[in-house]
């Protein structure tokens, strides 16, 4: 892995800097007390094409790769995790949609998934009782004269209240488990979709979570995204993309309480001379720096087209888990202010707290790299 970011990288980081400086931080507290739709920040992300960071020009994206995504997306989630997350759900369906589309399929979502012709994208994959585990997920789709009809419900869907376009994985046979699953591009305006209220959340207040219900959806064959029953890959290989834009958010939250820390002690003499809590400093750096190689090293394996589902899995674990511990040491570092709304403190540990569980929780992480592990152990033997 070359660790010297070319130019286009940091240009890629600067402008998010730019956008979380100017768009995302001034909205950020408003957000977290009012919650709702980032709609104004996300079309101003279209207009700096971070709707699209990794996507062919060709299609609307910046083309910037995997790398500069990630660094943009740690930038972001320094000013607001919650508007992050359903710019990292768009930019993964964008992606899916160009990886697995047919050329007609691309022209037709990609390019307004990334100018905001769409609004943005969601992945409907989750489902009540079918979370880490999707294969035992119950909706349908059943082949007819036209196209397909979708019946099922979905759970915990980000943008689900906005979306223009929906990713939704339905059983297509009574094959078991994650075998006979195909994927569909659904218009979020399509008949029979409805979005339920928005959840009320622990953190990430900037972005709506809702569960969508699925009634004699009607769409047409050319909603099918990938053959018929194989869509599990697909899924499988959106999450593993998903797991590094997840790990740079959570390195983005661990990292700005590591600054709020940081300026609190500097102000405070009798903590700044105290060992313990400088030593404290010293454990969330040097545990944000190892994910911030963690994660970088997944984006570069999958920008160089190799194998890249341990490392991301890898990222997601330990880059959600010590932004998790970072959060904490900094509320603690900084006493009574790290109960205080007002400080920002107590909001990045609600708004990391979720890292560890979507995109696959940390159980399911160690379950991904345990089993690569074995794979790559026996094809040595
Ligand atoms: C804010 C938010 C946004 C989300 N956005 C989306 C979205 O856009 N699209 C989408 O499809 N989903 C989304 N999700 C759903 C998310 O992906 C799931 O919550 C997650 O996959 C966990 O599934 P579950 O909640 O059903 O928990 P469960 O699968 O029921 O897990 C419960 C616990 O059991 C553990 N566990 C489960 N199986 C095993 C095992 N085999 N071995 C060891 N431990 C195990 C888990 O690690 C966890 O600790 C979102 C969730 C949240 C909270």
């Amino acid at each position: 892995m070359d660790v010297q970011l070319s130019e286009r990288q940091l240009e890629v980081q600067g402008i998010a800097r730019e956008f979380a400086g100017s768009v995302l931080a001034p909205r950020a507290q408003r957000l977290d007390v009012e919650g709702g739709f980032p709609r104004e920040s996300l079309a101003e992300a279209a207009k700096r094409g971070l709707t699209g960071i990794a996507v062919p020009k060709a299609l609307g994206g910046l083309e910037a790769g995997t790398v500069a995504y990630s660094l943009a997306v740690t930038e972001m989630a320094k000013a607001c995790a919650g508007t992050t997350v359903a710019l990292c759900v768009n930019n993964m369906v964008a992606e899916v949609v160009d990886a697995f589309g047919t050329p007609a399929q691309r022209e037709r979502w990609v390019p307004g998934l990334c100018n905001f012709e769409h609004t943005v994208g969601a992945f409907a994959l989750s489902e009540p009782g079918a979370g880490s585990d999707p294969g035992g997920m119950r909706t349908r789709a059943v082949k007819t004269d036209k196209g397909w009809l979708i019946n099922g419900s979905k759970l915990w869907i980000t943008s689900g209240t906005d979306a223009g376009l929906f990713i939704v994985w339905a059983k297509t046979s009574d094959a078991p488990g994650a075998r006979g699953i195909s994927t569909f591009l659904v218009p979020g305006d399509a008949p029979g979709v409805q979005a339920g209220k928005p959840e009320h959340k622990m953190g990430l207040h900037g972005s709506t979570t809702t569960a969508l219900d699925f009634t004699d959806v009607e769409v047409g064959d050319d909603a099918l995204l990938g053959d018929t029953d194989r869509g599990f890959r697909a899924a499988m290989m959106a999450l593993d993309g998903g797991r590094i834009g997840i790990a740079s958010q959570a390195l983005g939250v661990g990292l700005a309480a590591l600054e709020l820390a940081s300026a609190h002690v500097a102000e405070q003499p009798a903590l700044a001379r105290s060992q313990a809590v400088q030593w404290r400093l010293a454990d969330m750096a040097t545990e944000l720096d190892a994910g911030r190689l963690l994660a970088l090293q997944a984006a570069w394996r999958k920008e160089s087209k190799l194998q890249f589902s341990r490392e991301a899995s890898m990222a997601k674990l330990f880059c959600s888990e010590r932004a998790v511990a970072a959060c904490n040491a900094a509320l603690e570092v900084m006493g009574e202010l790290g109960n205080d709304a007002a400080a920002r403190a107590e909001q990045l540990f609600r708004d990391v707290r979720v890292t560890m569980i979507y995109e696959g929780t940390s159980e399911v992480q160690r379950i991904v790299i345990s089993r690569e592990i074995a794979r790559r152990f026996g094809e040595q033997a």
